[in-house]
Order: C-alpha cells, then sequence, then structure tokens
C-alpha cells in the first residue's frame, strides 16, 4: 500500500502542476497514469507540437513544458505509479480513500484528484483472430518495459511512430524484430521511416510490407502469428511477442462508475473550488465541465491551484490555511 495525502489521477500537464501547488502547502501527492509516461495529451498526441498560450512561455514545444514541469515539481518527490490504469475508489470510515489501479497497486489518500484529461488512453486493437486470448500470453498493446523483450522473437505492427520507434529501439534488445504494416509507406517521421528501411537493408530486422498479422496461434502462451500479405500469400512466423501499435484513444473508462456528476463524458464541478458532488474528490484540467469552460492548458493549472487551497482542509484538519506567496520563507521550496 502507497501512502500519500493526494492521490492524483493523470500525469498530464495539469496534474503534473497539481502537485507544485500541494507541494506549496506542504501536500505530498502520488500520480497514477494509464500511459507509460507522463505528459498526457502533450506525450501522446502532439509531442512536438508549439505551444502558444502558456503565460510567460511565448512558444514552447509541448514535450519541453512536460520536461519543464517534471523539473519544476521534483524537489517535492512526488511518487509515479505509470502504465495502470486507475478502476476503483474505495472510500473508508475516517472519509480517506483507497484508489486501486488494473494492476492490483493501492494508493491511500486523504484527497483524490481527477485530472484525467479525455480519460484514460485506450489502445485500438486490430482485427487478428485470437488477439484477446493471447492477452497477458505474448500480446502487448505497449511497451513498458523494453528489457522484457531481451533475447525475444518481437513482432510488431503498425506504420505509424511508435511502430517504427520501437522496432528501431528493439532491433538492438530483442533477438529478432519484424515489423509488418499494411501500406508500402509509413505515417511516422521520414527520419525514422530512414532508418527502419536502413536496419532492414542491413538484415537486422524484417520488414514486412502491404501485409497485416490476421491470426494468432500457440499453446497456452503465443508461439506464432500468420501474416497475410495484400498479395493473398500467407507466412508463418515463430513469435514470442506480439505488439500491434496502431494508436490509443480515450476513454472515460471507470470515472463514469464513480457516482460523480458527468455531462458529456465530463465530471461537473464547483467552480468555487473545483470540488465534484462527492467530498474530498476533485476534478481539474479537461476532465472537468462548468458553464464557460474552456479545454486549455492554462485553465488546468488555475483550476488546480484553487482546488489545492480547497484540499488542505483534508490533510491537515487542525490547521488555519493563509495565502502566502512562493517568495516567503517557509513557503519557497527553493
Ligand atoms: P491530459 O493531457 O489528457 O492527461 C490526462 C491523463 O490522464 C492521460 O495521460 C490519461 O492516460 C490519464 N488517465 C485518464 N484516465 C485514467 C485512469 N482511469 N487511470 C489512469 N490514468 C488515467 N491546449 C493549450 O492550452 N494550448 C494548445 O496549443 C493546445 N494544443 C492542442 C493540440 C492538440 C492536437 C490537442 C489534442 C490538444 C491541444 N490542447 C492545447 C489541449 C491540451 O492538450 C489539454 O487541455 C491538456 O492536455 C489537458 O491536460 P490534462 O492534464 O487535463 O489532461
Amino acid at each position: 500500500m502507497i501512502h500519500t495525502d493526494i492521490c492524483i489521477i493523470g500525469a498530464g500537464p495539469v496534474g503534473l502542476f497539481a502537485v507544485f501547488e500541494a507541494g506549496l502547502l506542504k501536500m505530498r501527492c502520488h500520480l497514477i497514469d494509464a500511459l507509460p509516461v507522463v505528459g498526457g495529451q502533450l506525450a501522446e498526441i502532439y509531442p512536438q507540437k508549439p505551444i502558444y498560450d502558456i503565460p510567460g512561455a511565448p512558444a514552447i514545444i509541448a514535450e519541453d513544458l512536460v520536461n519543464n514541469l517534471m523539473k519544476q515539481i521534483e524537489e517535492f518527490k512526488p511518487g509515479f505509479t505509470l502504465g495502470e490504469r486507475v478502476e476503483a475508489l474505495e472510500k473508508q470510515d475516517d472519509g480517506s480513500y483507497i484508489v486501486r489501479t488494473n494492476e492490483g497497486t493501492d494508493v491511500h489518500c486523504q484527497v483524490v484528484v481527477i485530472a484525467a484529461g479525455l480519460g484514460s488512453f485506450e489502445p485500438r486493437k486490430p482485427a487478428v483472430e485470437q488477439l484477446e486470448y493471447f492477452e497477458g500470453k505474448g500480446v502487448h498493446y505497449m511497451v513498458k518495459k523494453p528489457e522484457q523483450f531481451r533475447g525475444r522473437n518481437v513482432v510488431l505492427a503498425g506504420g505509424g511512430d511508435s511502430a517504427l520507434d520501437w522496432t528501431i529501439f528493439l532491433a538492438d534488445i530483442a533477438s529478432r524484430v519484424t515489423l509488418v504494416h499494411r501500406g508500402d509507406t509509413f505515417r511516422g517521421a521520414p527520419d525514422s521511416a530512414e532508418k527502419v528501411y536502413d536496419l532492414a537493408g542491413k538484415g537486422k530486422i524484417d520488414l514486412i510490407l502491404q501485409a497485416q498479422v490476421n491470426k494468432l496461434g500457440g499453446n497456452g502462451v503465443l508461439k506464432e502469428v500468420s501474416v497475410l500479405g495484400n498479395d493473398k500469400s500467407v507466412t508463418t512466423i515463430p513469435t514470442d511477442d506480439f505488439i500491434p501499435l496502431f494508436g490509443l484513444s480515450p476513454k472515460l473508462g471507470p470515472i463514469a462508475d464513480w457516482n460523480l456528476g458527468v455531462e458529456k463524458s465530463a465530471v461537473i464541478v464547483d467552480t468555487f473550488d473545483y470540488s465534484t458532488n462527492v467530498e474530498r474528490i476533485y476534478a481539474i484540467g479537461d476532465i472537468n465541465t462548468y458553464p464557460g469552460k474552456l479545454k486549455l492548458i492554462l485553465c488546468g493549472f488555475h483550476e488546480a491551484a484553487i482546488m489545492m487551497q480547497s484540499a488542505f482542509k483534508y490533510v491537515y484538519p487542525d490547521q488555519k490555511l493563509s495565502f502566502k506567496y512562493t517568495t516567503v520563507n517557509g513557503v519557497n521550496p527553493f
């Protein structure tokens, strides 16, 4: 069991900045994200896009903003559980909560902050026979720990940046890497595509274009994939791990089952302090809704600041909070 003051569901920009606002009030945070990396939409959808509306930063690349946010909260030593999806909230007799993930991680906290953006990013699953049967037995939709593929026969499928990047990365780790792509050109960065062609040209990986994995086989664990060419040819490849990378799409998922007021896939909050209809549960960033809501990073930052002042009473019920600037002695973390 992990113990913390505030458990933040979602490590997007708003969840990350919330750690800073909590830290100024001496409240510890633990963040949980379904993605294996921090940054939310900025990391998953547009890492290289410039953002022009962050106050004080005339133009900043999304990835750099995430790195800066991580640096800004480093001092407060937040905990992270990445690559796990929050499934359930369990209220305790004293009002505190246990937040539980799909992998059985439990976080005990006084306050829950939902900073879940558009929801949890779920993998898009291709139509492959036996795909779901082999989940956890050789099928992976994300690469969480590349080392687990050392010395194994890995088949990846997809034509975007993730498929290209992981093909390049795993070429040095796996015993054999095969990339299967249904087109004959890639959607991912031209530079990465170039590297993949180069690895294939040198015989370091196998590249199968104009084809798709259509069937998985094995006996309890994955043993082979069948590849159907656009020309109807069929090839069977001995495989330990199959990694289909066809992107992720956000889903509200379990949040819809937590008895919160929800409107159009967003959690209704009181703009006084961004609290939900359930005591000790707040919602900030893209996941919330209220009259006039704008889904912008800077609005989420504002909501985080207000919300943490309100959450203070649950973490320090015997203390009175008085507002101070970060430059005041005892508040300044640096
Ligand atoms: P997110 O960034 O969505 O992060 C939420 C995180 O919560 C995700 O990582 C998700 O995996 C996780 N999560 C959700 N549910 C669960 C669960 N049950 N368990 C575990 N984890 C969970 N905004 C601007 O201000 N300026 C811009 O220029 C701008 N450009 C944009 C361009 C594009 C193409 C897009 C799509 C958006 C843009 N936005 C822009 C909007 C901005 O990205 C969002 O406002 C911002 O990402 C919201 O941050 P967040 O932390 O609330 O949520």
